[in-house]
């Protein structure tokens, strides 16, 4: 024994041992420091996710911390749940991370993040670290013939699939595209051995792009669900940030762990925090030697062995050219945020789904029209959010009054009742809101006014929503125009009304916007007064600097020219505009038909969505 243990001292190992030592000493004080920071005193109490949503409208809630996947822990200063401790935990489920940060802030709690890599890396440190020395401990035993197994460390690949009610294409609205291509697949996977008897050649690698929430991972999942097979889930910041050699060892171990399953979907979400470009600055090579190691399992595993390489990554252009190649993620579909329609049938499927009674006032064709440029899953938490408001105010059904109040709570946040606004601030905010509606029913005439309101919300102080007629594809000048104008109407009646010194910094997203469009419509658009059809394009050669100029100055002069319309249409119509202001002082809150009623019984017509 000895003998064997001052071997050990001479052999390779002993670095290891003592790094695996000196590892969990790390991981353990990690850990400890870590949780004594989460968990004061008492244990917290959990608490419902309707409760903390109430303790943050009355304003109890002091800060909180999201942790990764599906639950925060807060702190009160009121006793929640009468158990004489101030922290608590609520599970989140489903509910986007974004939307409770937005409640959270509405309400003015302080919102922080659990570092989740670094808590993992630290139980990781200590798997490993156990593993290591088990090893170790093996070694001595039973000789040091053996080769220790470096398998066994990758324990977080989740197996996902469902054995009772697995996830299916059916569970998939929209996408057309990216559901043709996995399609394909679902054969392959079922049956790997003909395929390959055939000699057909079968993708490995699907690469799906696109913005956060449009059902990446769910395709995946239902890919995997269709086919009857594993489902591993994993992501790239799993990979990433490790020490020495972890990252290729878990790559290693999770396709070995997909063949011995007999075949899988392998989903790598965020694949670009491990394939960006190799060889960058700032010392990535871990991570480069992880991607490495990515494309040699990419190439290693044949037709028979029935694995699909699914990644998912919002940022295409980041990635490595290599990981692109043939044979490995030869096919990559983009994945936009749904259309109308789209968004029409998410919401039907997930109304089905949750078996969501629904009052007759419900349209929800009208509801997807009122939700652009929203995700599948911006859209599902809006029927959850709905569905929490229904049970709160005791409803019997989910009524279009609780989806309007979820939509504004999902765009905007939620309402801010403890906000004190002056009586000059408010009077300001009703004439900006005003103006902007003003300005949009003259100037927009496809996206009726919705409604407008000078309730805050959010961190805005009130609103002018428009409702497009249709979504559409080609934008005319006029139109630009139009948006540009309807986006400066807010600074234009502040100044139409208080006067040129009094203006408020409440235009300051409207001008981020309508600098935005005019913008594009110089730079990319060829729309500009002098450049005209010219336009700025790095990829065809460096622009002059005199270019340039006439460039910034044709935007300039596009906004100007703009706001003068404005301002000129505000002077008209001053009376129709001031009273559509004393109404919104009045009432706060004007759907689109009442502002135009407002507006034309002072000279004003204009046309507003079908109520
Ligand atoms: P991503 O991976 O692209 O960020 P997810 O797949 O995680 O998006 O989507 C989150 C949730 O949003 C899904 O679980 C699903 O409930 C819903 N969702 C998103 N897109 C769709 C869609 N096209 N059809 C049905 N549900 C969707
Ligand atoms: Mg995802
Ligand atoms: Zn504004």
């Amino acid at each position: 024994m000895r003998r064997q243990i001052a071997k050990l001292f001479r052999s390779r190992y002993a670095g290891w041992l003592f790094a695996s030592l000196a590892f969990s000493a790390i991981a353990v004080v990690g850990v400890r420091v870590r949780y004594a920071r989460l968990a004061p005193s008492h244990a917290p109490a959990t608490v419902r996710y309707s409760e903390f949503l109430t303790a943050l409208t009355r304003g109890q809630v002091d800060s909180i911390v999201i942790e990764q996947g599906s639950a925060l822990r807060g702190w009160s200063h009121a006793d929640l749940a009468n158990r004489g401790t101030r922290s608590f935990r609520v599970e989140i489920g489903g509910i986007p991370q974004d939307q409770v940060v937005a409640a959270a802030t509405a309400a003015n709690a302080a919102v922080a993040f659990a570092p989740p890599t670094a808590d993992r890396s630290a139980m990781i440190n200590l798997a490993v670290t156990l593993i290591v020395t088990a090893g170790i401990g093996g070694l001595l035993w039973f000789g040091l013939g053996r080769q220790a197994s470096g398998s066994s460390g990758s324990a977080d690949v989740t197996l996902g699939n469902e054995a009772n009610s697995p996830t299916t294409f059916a569970d998939v609205a929209g996408n057309g595209a990216a559901l043709a291509d996995l399609r394909e697949v679902v054969e392959f996977l079922r049956e790997p051995k003909r395929f390959a008897q055939m000699g057909a050649k079968v993708p490995k690698g699907i690469l799906l792009e696109g913005p956060p929430g449009t059902g990446k991972t769910l395709m995946a999942r239902a890919l995997a669900g269709e086919a009857g097979t594993s489902f591993f889930a994993t992501s790239g910041p799993d990979f990433s940030g490790m020490f020495v050699g972890v990252g290729t060892m878990r790559v290693k171990a999770l396709f070995k762990k997909a063949r011995r399953a007999g075949g899988g979907v392998i989903f790598i979400d965020e694949i670009d925090s491990l394939g960006g470009k190799r060889g960058r600055q700032g010392g990535h090579q871990e991570d480069d030697r992880t991607l490495n190691q990515l494309l040699v399992e990419l190439d290693g595993f044949g037709p028979t062995d029935g694995i699909i390489v699914v990644a998912a990554t919002n940022r295409v252009a980041e990635l490595d050219p290599a990981l692109l190649r043939k044979g490995r993620f030869d096919r990559s579909v983009t994945i936009s945020l749904p259309t109308v329609d789209e968004r029409s049938a998410i919401l039907s499927l997930h109304a089905a789904k949750r078996h969501m009674p629904l009052a007759d006032d419900v349209e929800l064709e009208r509801l997807a029209r009122l939700m652009p440029g929203t995700s599948g899953a911006d859209l599902e938490g809006l029927l959850n959010e709905a569905a929490i408001l229904a049970v709160r105010t005791g409803a019997k059904s989910v009524c279009w009054a609780h989806m309007e109040e979820a939509r504004d709570r999902v765009l905007l946040g939620r309402a801010r009742t403890g906000l004190t606004v002056s009586a000059d601030e408010r009077r300001l905010v009703a004439l900006h809101e005003a103006g902007h509606a003003v300005a949009g029913l003259i100037f927009c005439p496809s996206d009726p006014l919705h409604k407008v309101t000078i309730q805050p919300r959010g961190g805005a102080m009130g609103v002018a929503f428009f409702q497009p007629d249709h979504e559409a594809h080609l934008h005319s000048r006029a139109s630009l125009e139009g948006q540009i104008r309807k986006g400066l109407g807010g600074r234009a009646a502040e100044e139409l009304a208080f006067g040129a010194d009094r203006i408020t910094s409440g235009a300051s997203s409207d001008l981020q916007h309508t600098t935005r469009i005019a913008k594009e419509m110089v730079y990319r658009l060829g729309m500009g007064n002098s450049t005209g059809l010219m336009i700025f394009d790095p990829d065809s050669g460096p622009v002059s600097s005199e270019m340039h100029s006439r460039m910034d100055a044709d935007v300039r002069a596009l906004l100007e020219a703009a706001y003068d319309e404005v301002l000129a249409l505000f002077r008209d119509h001053r009376p129709a505009l001031e009273a559509l202001a004393t109404a919104l002082l009045d009432r706060e809150t004007l759907t689109g038909a009442e502002a135009s009623s407002v507006l034309a019984a002072h000279g004003l017509g204009a046309r507003t969505a079908a109520a």
